[in-house]
């Protein structure tokens, strides 16, 4: 099984900037030899004092040299060392020194040296610094990637090119659930294929086309199967990348970028986060960064306008925050296609999981369908990240194949988050967990309106606290009926209301449930008109700067109409809490048997529990229980 680590990847590989590497490597040795130079008496053997004195004494040094804090000895150049030179550490403080002594003696020749290393010490001072803006340069030239060569080529466009052998492309194939922009591109694809079939009907491609949508729902990957099809030069350069430390730069990489586009046309650029270097001028952002922002920014719209209608050279970008992006960059003549990328609707994201799964072994058992109507809201990259989960899950089962066990086990950790280990419950807690999920679920399973019961689970988690029940709509809608509403509040009462009918008392479990509750239906009434006694005006309104996050309710009705609402707020839910332990109180031999289910086996799926409640319903009409009816 192969886990796709293909979310990690950047854009194209980048080629190896071998062209310049070496210069660096030369730089370095060069540094390296001239130092290596200077620490070399450094290095050389250090001999204890008294063995010193006594080689020096049966005549086996040639000369010596003799500095503040040590004295080098040259030995005879005899035949098993010739000439090698040692060191001995002077004594500190000794007037008359004995080694000093016996080389005067033996008549060796002395050269002495006043504080020789201080010479080479102020050689080093110099030179440490010249190594490490070496050391700096080299790690520069290898950052900026490929481009023209020479030593100052990390000046350069830091764009990568995309490399077609040695890459997998990737492919419109690849892209899934994001139709429009897809076709949008495909479109483009084609013209750079025939640029003369377009340019026979008249028609004008766009040459900047902007790709919005929010983070992970594959714009960069879209950029990447352009790069894949479209056959020829593709550039592509993230913009975070060109805003530098020196001012100036950006620009200049801009410049490089569309001028090596400009050679190779037929062509793409893809400047990815445009937001990046594209934001509103005059921001509050520091004054050094912001400077640079604006020259790269100036230097992008000068290119924009400088393309010859003639030259087939594309412009693409992305970005995820349009709004602050500069309008300049989005005036006609610029990024006059703006492609939104949005969020994938349920079967968009069956098939990005589809797209996802063809890489890895699936059983039988997986139905796509079902993890698509289970992650609302999520994004290719999200989606990405579950099939990748459910593959590990899989390879810790030790499975061969990935099995519909291993995608809900990937969804309840994204959802619910990791299992809790241990035991945290005890066993009376337990089966009241039990009777409440189970709960949650027969009411469910009771009421038509209600969104189908796809799992219910007593297993601890750090999310989703002690028990779930997981309910799975059928269909991804946008509305929701009276009906559906009322049903889905009867069944978060669900819990405890089985609480109250099989142990006889409630708990705190519920708390979750009754805030949620309450908040539907406090919006049935004052939002959607959806009680008989208030009526149809909506008594509340959201005021505050939904961006920021910030968003309460204002209430736009009288105090006494207030003090109205609560009360039927508070009749509503008890009204419905009556239907759910109704319901329950129906189907008690059913809500006994799933509670026991739950407690033996942790986790029922839908079907199980369904077979489950019906077997005991149909056992309770066998014996002529009176609650049958
Ligand atoms: P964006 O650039 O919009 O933030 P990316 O293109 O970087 O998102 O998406 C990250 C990864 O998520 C992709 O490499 C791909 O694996 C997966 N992905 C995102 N969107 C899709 C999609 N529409 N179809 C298939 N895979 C997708
Ligand atoms: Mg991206
Ligand atoms: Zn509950």
């Amino acid at each position: 099984m192969t886990p796709t680590t293909h979310q990690l990847q950047g854009m194209a590989d980048e080629r190896r900037p071998a062209s310049r590497a070496w210069l660096g490597y030369l730089l370095i040795a060069g540094a390296i030899l001239v130092f290596s130079g200077i620490l070399r008496p450094l290095g050389r053997p250090l001999v204890p004092y008294d063995e010193a004195v006594a080689e020096v004494r049966r005549g086996e040094v040639a000369s010596a040299v003799v500095k503040p804090d040590e004295i080098e000895l040259i030995r005879r150049g005899e035949a098993q060392r010739p000439g090698e030179r040692v060191r001995v550490t002077r004594l500190p403080g000794v007037e008359d020194e004995p080694l000093v002594r016996a080389l005067l003696d033996q008549g060796v020749r002395i050269e002495a040296k006043s504080a020789p290393s201080s010479a080479w010490m102020q050689v080093a001072i110099w030179l440490v610094p010249l190594v490490l803006i070496n050391a700096a340069f080299f790690m520069m030239l290898r950052r900026s990637g490929q481009g023209a060569g020479g030593p100052l080529g990390f000046l350069r466009s830091k764009a990568k090119v995309y490399d077609r052998s040695k890459q997998e492309p990737v492919r419109f194939s690849d892209v899934a659930g994001v139709d429009e922009a897809k076709d949008e591109l495909v479109e483009v694809v084609d013209f750079l294929r025939e640029p003369s079939r377009y340019r026979s009907l008249g028609g004008r491609i766009p040459r900047g086309l902007l790709l919005i949508g929010p983070p992970g729902t594959g714009k960069t990957l879209l950029a990447r199967a352009v790069a894949g099809e479209a056959n020829v030069p593709f550039f592509s350069l993230n913009a975070s990348e060109f805003v530098e430390m020196f001012v100036g730069l950006g620009a200049a990489r801009v410049r490089e970028l569309f001028e090596e586009a400009r050679k190779s046309a037929p062509s793409i650029v893809f400047i990815d986060e445009i937001d990046a270097v594209g934001r509103t001028r005059g921001g509050l952002s520091a004054i050094s960064t912001h400077d640079e922002r604006e020259q790269t920014l100036h230097q992008l719209l000068a290119e924009l306008d400088g393309f010859d209608a003639r030259t087939t050279v594309i412009l693409m970008a992305a970005t995820n925050r349009p709004e602050v992006l500069d309008p300049a960059l989005l005036r006609p003549g610029r990024f006059d296609r703006q492609v939104i990328v949005d969020r994938p609707d349920l079967r968009g994201r069956e098939a990005i999981l589809a797209v996802h799964a063809r890489r890895v072994p699936l059983a039988n058992d997986v139905d796509l369908g079902l993890v698509a109507r289970r992650t609302p809201g999520m994004v290719g990259a999200d989606l990405a990240k579950i099939v990748n989960e459910a593959a590990l899950a899989g390879a810790r089962r030790g499975a061969k194949e990935i099995g519909q066990v291993d995608f809900d086990e990937a969804l309840d950790r994204s959802q619910l988050g990791l299992r809790r280990r241990g035991q945290i419950m005890t066993a009376e807690d337990r089966r009241r967990v039990a009777y409440h999920e189970a709960g949650h679920a027969l009411v469910a399973l009771a009421l038509p309106a209600a969104d189908p019961v796809e799992r219910v689970s007593i297993v601890a988690r750090t999310i989703g606290a002690l028990g779930v029940t997981i309910q799975v709509p059928r269909d991804e809608r946008q509305l929701a009926t009276e009906q559906e509403i009322e049903s889905r509040v009867t069944v978060m009462l669900g819990g405890r209301a089985a609480e109250e009918v099989a142990l006889g008392q409630v708990s705190s479990g519920a708390h979750d449930d009754l805030g949620r509750a309450t908040a539907l239906v406090r919006e049935m009434v004052t939002r959607l008109g959806m009680s008989r006694r208030l009526g149809l005006p909506a008594l509340s309104r959201n005021v505050g700067a939904p961006m920021l996050g910030v968003i309460q309710e204002e209430r736009t009705c009288s105090e006494e109409t207030a003090r109205e609402v609560d009360e039927e707020v508070r009749e509503r839910l008890g009204e419905m809490y009556l239907k759910a332990k109704q319901l329950l109180v129906d189907r008690r031999e059913g809500l006994e048997a799933a509670a026991e289910a739950l407690v033996l086996k942790e986790t029922l799926r839908g079907e199980e529990l369904e077979r489950i409640a019906a077997v005991s319903t149909r056992r309770k009409i066998s014996v002529g229980s009176p609650s049958a009816a």
